[in-house]
This record gives structure tokens, C-alpha cells and sequence, in this order.
């Protein structure tokens, strides 16, 4: 069985006194939920978050790291800096750093391969733009990520990496892939885990659905059978509607 895992990621949001009040209201809120609750924050925010969450059932992540241990890579974060102040997660390749920050699906293996040789968890995003779909290359796109960012990775280490299915179109944009259409590309997307490494490797692999999640729509989403849980964007800045989709 896989245990769901809803997500959020803060983006470029929140200070470091507004980190805390929001984990403060957030905490009791989920402190009974059944699936794993994660929040990615802004690296000035880990030290933080991991210190107001303490004792508490939600985990932290940054929203990135570097592919190299260390040197000449001003502006990188290293895993090793991130393991050190206690962040468990990492999300890698999101669409929004794909677009704006050329990362391709070479340095999204490379950080992959960089946060699993020092024990983070990688959140790995792929995802089609709305051109893409419309062209109906949706599968191709993903499989191409999914092969590219994978490469040379075990079956092994594949046990602690979570796949955020994230379709472009959909992130911050308010509109939500329905149901079906999640559930479909999910599903070829572990059909492609599976194709590289055998059904139960795939099987085991947890795969979120991202874009324009919330209140209203995670219920629905999550009772798809292969969407484990939701990388949240916008409903995550706000403990009443994380926690609502936290309890789907
Ligand atoms: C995201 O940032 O990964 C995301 C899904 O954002 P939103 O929920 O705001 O669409």
C-alpha cells in the first residue's frame, strides 16, 4: 500500500515570522491526518520550519538543490547544507524552474541523483505545457522527463523518491486537470516506472498530482486510484485550506 503524501510548496513566499505563524496555525490542524503532510519552504525558511515543527507529524523540504557537493556554484545550496539544519525533502525540476531557470532534464537527474547520495527525498516533478497537450504529446513529454531524469538511477533508491505529475497549464492557473485526465497520465507515467523497472518497483512508487489542487477538488483527485497525494501551490499558504486538503 502507499501512503499518501500531500505537499505543499511555498514558493517565493513568507518570511520567516510569517513561516511561523502559519506552521503555528497548521500544526493542530493536521496533527490527526492519515496521509504524510509536507511543506517545501523558501531555504531561508528551513531552519525555521523544521524548529516550529518539531515533535509534529509534518516534514520539511526545500525547493531545490545542488548537483555538486560544494565550490564554485554561487547562489546553489548543497544537500549537505540542507541535511545538516533538518530538511527531509527536496522538490526537483519544478515546471517554474524549468521555465524560468533552465533546468533540463540533465540537472534534474544530476540533483536527483545529488539529494539521494545524501539521504533527501526527491520530489520529481514532470509535466506537459497546455501546447504540448493540445498537440496531444502529453505522453511523450513526460516519458522523455521520467527517462531523462531517472537515468542511472536504482530500483533501490527509487523506494525514497516521490513523482509529482504537475501538467503546466495547470499550476497557479486555477484550472485543475480533471480527475480523468490526472488519473490517465498517472497511470502511463507508471507504466514508464514500470517499463524501466519492473511492475512492483512501479507499484510502490508514489505519485502526486500537482496544479491548481485545493479544498474543493482534492477529494475527487485523491480517489483516483493511482494519484497518491498532491504537490499544493497556492492552497498551501493558508493552514485552513492545506489542512483541508491534507484531509481530502
Ligand atoms: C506547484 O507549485 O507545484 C503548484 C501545483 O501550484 P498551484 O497549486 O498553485 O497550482
Amino acid at each position: 500500500m502507499r501512503k499518501p503524501i500531500i505537499a505543499g510548496n511555498w514558493k517565493m513566499n513568507k518570511t520567516n515570522a510569517e513561516a511561523e505563524k502559519l506552521i503555528g496555525e497548521l500544526k493542530p490542524l493536521v496533527a490527526d491526518a492519515k496521509c504524510e503532510v509536507v511543506i517545501c519552504v523558501p531555504y531561508t525558511c528551513i531552519a525555521t520550519a523544521v524548529k516550529a515543527t518539531a515533535g509534529s507529524n509534518i516534514a520539511v523540504g526545500a525547493e531545490n538543490v545542488a548537483w555538486a557537493d560544494a565550490g564554485a556554484f554561487t547562489g546553489e545550496i548543497s544537500a549537505e547544507m540542507l541535511k545538516e539544519i533538518g530538511t527531509e525533502y527536496v522538490i526537483i525540476g519544478h515546471s517554474e524552474r524549468r521555465q524560468m531557470f533552465g533546468e533540463t532534464d540533465e540537472t534534474v537527474n544530476k540533483r536527483t541523483v545529488q539529494a539521494l547520495k545524501n539521504g533527501l527525498k526527491p520530489i520529481v516533478c514532470v509535466g506537459e505545457t497546455l501546447a504540448e497537450r493540445e498537440s496531444g504529446k502529453t505522453e511523450t513529454v513526460v516519458k522523455t522527463q521520467v527517462k531523462g531524469g531517472f537515468d542511472g538511477i536504482s530500483a533501490a533508491d527509487l523506494k525514497n523518491v516521490v513523482v509529482a505529475y504537475e501538467p503546466v497549464w495547470a499550476i497557479g492557473t486555477g484550472k485543475t486537470a480533471t480527475s480523468e485526465q490526472a488519473e490517465e497520465t498517472i497511470k502511463y507515467i507508471r507504466s514508464v516506472f514500470a517499463d524501466l523497472y519492473g511492475k512492483s518497483v512501479a507499484d510502490e512508487l508514489r505519485i502526486q498530482y500537482g496544479g491548481s489542487m485545493n479544498p474543493k477538488n482534492a477529494s475527487e483527485l485523491m480517489a483516483q486510484p493511482d494519484i497518491d497525494g498532491g504537490l499544493i501551490g497556492g492552497a498551501s499558504l493558508k493552514a485552513e485550506d492545506f489542512a483541508k486538503v491534507v484531509k481530502y
